[in-house]
């Protein structure tokens, strides 16, 4: 027999059993204790959160033959149909499957009949906003005037998308997200009944990446139990997910901050090594940073962020020996390297040299002699992973006289640093100065079909170099006359020429309607699920989704950086895109974009509305902003 996957085992099947939630938990058992129930209810709130379980044990609740403090027994005939779904006067419909008035009337005609065995016959309608509305009609006429018998409860992860006549008939009950600590205090009771050996911390990193939501949180708990060899440590979790441990980004930072070209680079090679996402990593390292200049500036840092002890002193080390400035710019200029990364055919050569030209903006040189005189730093790079061919050097080298011009006035002479393969030039870089934003440019050499149209390119060339061309400052993709996508995400700084251009992009028409669109959404979000793939599942379903017959797309804000980035990486597009062809039963290529206002875009997204109308305040507002309750 399979084995059950620990979110069915573990859902709650009594009052006592649901984490969290004491707001809903307490007036519901009440209502049973006292008799009185109401005839129709509305659970609203994120998913994952226990509405359709809580409904379920409010039906054997109020049905079972001898409740024990208001929590119903599971073990008599009544409670027993109902956790085995036999017992017909309990009916559970998928409004996002069954949203038709034909649906729904067949309902509103059953209900009529009294109850066969139990004394309340209950309606629970999962994703009820999805009801149509005449569907919403004919169950407005029933909730008008219900049988005495006859309890309905609507659960939905959108409740504005409800009529107003429905939810004034309705007790409303709102679910809440649940707190990291239930939920780790839950994970925590599980992986010691499996006898799983885990720690606190890789629990509580569980319980962060899973945002709330206990169902995801036990899935990722389900998903380690499998694939980790020996015991769950955070780094084992963080492997699963494809995320680089503590230590090894507290190096990567130190090795920035201090200024070791060296250690950066071997930090690189064995990083692509281990063949971890290198994409992932820079995100990670932002984030690293964005903890280091935390410390920096909290008076409790510890409250802020919430780490182990060691990879909190870690932090607070490296927060000792740099300053707010830097650590600004290089969250900046990390963020700007993650656009060039995304469309680049040799992710590694990439990033080793952007975090090279990081170097740069990092005042109180240690390599300062590399900038005077003609030294030159020879480092050896492994051969390894997207580096085609053996004995590669990175050079940097300092051309005090070299001419640039079209670049902002300077008065030190910016070094160049050049990234030679054999007797090929590979590629320039500027070491910007240390006010300017570093270039933002970006190649595409592995789509052959597809043009790369330099905008804005300064024209003059780098003397010296006559065969290298200047990397345009903005470069958008076109296929055919279609514009297709934009490289340049829009620096954190406003720079008005290196702004997105959206304006020729296509919008995708409306094949379908607004809740078609969610129901297949959400099929593929489930699948996502059933598949175990929590970390792309909760990246993914904070997008505007949006279908034109051949595309579907993922429309992110600009804010959204984690996310589109984790959707953008090869293995979530490929897999995303199987699902929703699967599901749409036709080849689809799934297009993921990221908008300064995506929330214009035609679209739906999974996440509640109030969530994408904070992220467009603080989008405005230039406030940074983290999601978790
Ligand atoms: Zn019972």
């Amino acid at each position: 027999m399979a084995r059950i996957a620990f979110y069915r085992e573990w859902r709650p099947q009594t009052f006592d059993e649901v984490v969290a939630q004491e707001q809903v938990v307490f007036p519901l058992r009440q209502s049973v204790v006292k008799g009185e129930t109401g005839h129709a209810y509305l659970f609203t709130g994120t998913r994952g959160t226990g509405k359709t379980s809580l409904a379920r044990i409010y039906a054997k609740a109020i049905n079972c033959l001898s409740p024990e403090d208001g929590n119903p027994c599971n073990k008599c005939e009544i409670c027993a149909g109902i956790n085995e779904g036999t017992l017909l006067d309990v009916v559970e419909m998928d409004a996002a499957s069954h949203n038709s008035v034909e649906n729904i009337r067949r309902l509103t005609d059953e209900v009529l009949f009294a109850p066969a065995i139990v004394r309340y016959k209950v309606y629970i309608i999962d994703e009820a906003h999805m009801l149509s509305q005449g569907a919403f009609n004919a169950l407005l006429k029933t909730l008008e005037e219900p049988p005495a018998h006859a309890i309905f409860i609507l659960a939905t992860t959108e409740p504005h998308r409800i009529p107003a006549t429905i939810i004034s008939r309705c007790q409303r009950y709102d679910f809440r997200r649940i707190p990291l600590e239930d939920v780790t205090v839950r994970l925590r009771l599980i992986a010691d009944s499996h006898k799983i050996n885990v720690t606190d911390e890789a629990l509580r990193t569980m319980a962060v990446l899973a945002e709330g939501t206990l169902r995801d949180a036990i899935s990722l708990l389900d998903q380690a139990n499998t694939g980790v060899e020996g015991d769950i440590s955070r780094d084992a979790v963080l492997n699963l997910v494809g995320l680089v441990d503590d230590q090894f980004l507290a190096d990567l930072a130190d090795a920035l901050l201090s200024k070791r070209i060296d250690q950066l680079l071997d930090l690189v090679n064995r990083l692509s090594l281990s063949g971890r996402d290198l994409i992932q990593t820079v995100v990670d390292l932002a984030r690293y940073l964005r903890n280091v200049l935390v410390c920096k500036i909290s008076d409790n840092p510890a409250e802020m962020i919430q780490i182990t002890e060691q990879s909190l002193n870690n932090m607070l080390r490296l927060a000792n020996f740099s300053d707010t400035k830097t650590l600004t710019k290089l969250i900046q200029g990390l963020s700007a390297l993650l656009s060039e990364l995304r469309w680049t055919p040799d992710l590694r050569t990439s990033l080793e040299i952007g975090l090279i030209r990081l170097l740069g903006e990092i005042p109180d040189s240690t390599i300062a002699n590399l900038r005077s005189g003609n030294s030159t730093v020879t480092v050896k790079v492994a051969s390894e992973g997207e580096l085609p061919t053996s004995d590669k050097t990175v050079e940097v080298t300092a051309q005090p006289e070299t001419q640039v011009s079209g670049l902002p006035d300077n008065e030190e002479p910016p070094a160049k640093a050049k990234l030679v393969e054999g007797d090929k030039l590979m590629a320039t870089l500027d070491e910007p100065p240390a006010e300017a934003e570093p270039d933002r440019s970006v190649e595409m050499t592995d789509e052959p079909e597809q043009i790369v149209e330099a905008a804005a390119q300064p024209e003059p060339q780098v003397s010296g170099l006559p065969d290298i061309e200047e990397p345009p400052a903005k470069a958008i993709l076109v296929e055919g006359d279609k514009l297709m996508a934009t490289l340049d995400e829009p620096p954190a700084e406003a720079e008005p020429e290196r702004s997105v251009e959206m304006t020729d992009e296509p919008e995708p028409s409306q094949v379908m309607d607004h809740e078609q669109l969610i129901i297949h959404w959400n099929n593929v979000l489930n699948e996502l699920n059933e598949l175990g793939h929590i970390d792309i599942l909760i990246m993914a379903r904070s997008s505007r989704v949006g279908y034109d017959g051949t595309n579907w797309y993922l429309n992110f804000d600009s804010s959204m950086n984690s996310q589109f980035e984790r959707c953008s990486m090869p293995d979530a597009t490929r897999l995303l895109c199987r699902l929703v062809s699967q599901e749409m039963k036709q080849p689809v290529e799934v297009v993921i974009r990221k908008s300064p206002d995506a929330a214009n875009n035609v679209g739906a997204t999974a996440e509640p509305e109030w969530l994408s109308r904070i992220r467009k305040v603080c989008q405005e507002t230039d406030v940074p902003l983290e999601v978790e309750e």
